[in-house]
């Protein structure tokens, strides 16, 4: 790596590394930690998130080592490209990581750099924990019947980034195989097109079940639920609902129970301690999620569907500014928030820092650090319900005081101080 981008870990600052056969992670007290702070408000909210993280570590007798990488605008000033090769290898090496929002162009321009850092990495996971933390003002009657986990498949669906531009050779070439070699004759309307392939495969459609699976069993959840619109796209929805339940029914014995085994061998009582994997299609699901909130409790899905199903569930419990999330694999995790860089209101001091704060919170799990985790759920949930907010709750409850970005994360450590005291 580049000592240029990459500052040498000063005396007693550690790596954390994982066991190389269980992949189990050995973290010190004081670990090296990257940190890309991203585009737009990425600014604005990375600075509060280190903040707050260093609080909760010091409160709880650690410190973090934090290594700034660069990745899209920061990246461009500074080194003349998007995704510097050094910042892929120094998430690969240190294992966890966190990032803020990284913008992507529509239409033209760069492929997203999320979706290219993600695949580089081979981070199949999109985790993303939707929960209510009290006084955040939500559009539904009970936020708080929400819990939900999504795992979202990461690496393949339209996102997998094999499409082909209106008036290209390369679509022709598409165009011409899909209807004469492939008999789709005049499914395709003529003139410009746009052809993309959606990409399902056995392997990443298991290993992603399999990871919400295990996070069911190991954290006690009733229920893991794999969404798809199988009735329609047969072959790659269809498909990754066949494969999970193969997967449910072959590899756990009888801690997973399938909705149909539920009902046939047990008249619909759980027997106590087991996974029931059930399926929904998307539509409905997304019906579901507002009207049966509290049924669902992990959910497993594919690309799209997952990038749409965890914002509206994000919606219900406070929006963007408070929906963390976090990417696994291969024994690493790089945290990240839901919302993109909101360049509008780049360094502004403004938005809310809570959705980068929870992903840290996220990556403090995954450390095993859960005294400091819950430290940063505990006093970021007091801190809201005390009235102190963004704008963007501001404007939603009566009373209160509008803090900006970097006020709310100092008020966040003053009750981790308080707390941890
Ligand atoms: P966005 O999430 O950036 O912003 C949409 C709106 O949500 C904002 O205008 C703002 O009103 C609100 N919002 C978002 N974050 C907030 C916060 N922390 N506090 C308060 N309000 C907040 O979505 P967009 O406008 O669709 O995308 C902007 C750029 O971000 C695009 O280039 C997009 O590709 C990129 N993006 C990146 C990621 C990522 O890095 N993981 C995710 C989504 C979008």
């Amino acid at each position: 790596m580049s000592d240029e981008l990459i500052e040498a870990p000063e005396d007693g600052q550690q790596i954390t590394l994982a066991d190389e056969e269980t992949g189990e992670l050995n973290v010190p007290e004081n670990p090296i930690i990257p940190i890309i702070h991203g585009d737009g408000i990425g600014t604005d909210v990375g600075p509060a998130a280190q903040t707050v993280l260093n609080a909760a570590a010091e409160a709880t007798g650690r410190s973090i080592a934090w290594m700034r990488v660069y990745a899209g605008s920061s990246a461009r000033e500074k080194y003349d490209e998007n995704l510097p090769q050094e910042t892929v290898d120094a998430i690969r090496h240190y294992r966890v990581a966190i990032k803020g929002p990284l913008t992507t162009p529509v239409g033209a321009g760069f492929r997203s750099l999320n979706v290219a850092l993600r695949k580089k990495l081979d981070l199949y996971a999109n985790v993303r924990p939707t929960y209510h933390l009290n006084g955040v003002p939500s559009p539904v009657k009970d936020p708080s019947a929400m819990d939900l986990i999504t795992f979202r498949e990461n690496t393949e669906d339209v996102y997998a980034g094999i499409e082909w531009e209106a008036g290209t050779d390369e679509v022709e070439q598409v165009k011409a195989f899909v209807e004469d070699e492939m008999g789709f004759d005049s499914t395709i309307h003529d003139g410009p097109v746009g052809i993309g392939v959606k990409p399902i495969t056995e392997f990443g459609s298991k290993r992603l079940i399999r990871e919400a699976i295990d996070y069911a069993i190991a954290n006690n959840r009733d229920t893991v639920t794999l969404v798809h619109k199988g009735n329609i796209m047969k072959f790659t929805e269809g498909a990754f609902r066949d494969w999970g339940y193969e997967v449910a029914e072959e590899e756990y014995g009888e801690n997973v129970i399938t909705e149909d085994e539920l009902w046939d061998e047990y008249d619909g009582e759980q027997p106590d301690g087991t996974v029931v994997v059930n399926d929904r299609i998307a539509d409905n699901m997304l019906q579901q999620l507002l009207t049966r909130t509290g049924e669902y409790s992990v959910i497993a899905t594919m690309n799209l569907n997952g990038d749409y199903m965890s914002d509206a569930a994000g919606a219900q419990i406070g929006g963007l500014g408070i929906a963390p999330g976090a990417n696994f694999g291969h024994g690493r995790c790089l945290a990240e928030p839901v919302h993109g860089s909101a360049p509008k209101y780049a360094g502004e001091d403004k938005v809310n820092p809570t959705a980068m704060i929870l992903s840290g919170r996220e990556m403090l799990d995954y450390l095993g650090w859960h005294d400091a985790a819950n430290l940063v759920r505990d006093a970021v949930e007091e801190t809201i319900s005390s009235g102190k907010v963004t704008y963007d709750l501001h404007r939603q409850i009566e009373g209160g005081e509008k803090l900006s970005t970097s006020e709310f994360a100092e008020a966040v450590v003053e009750n981790i101080e308080t707390l941890a005291n």
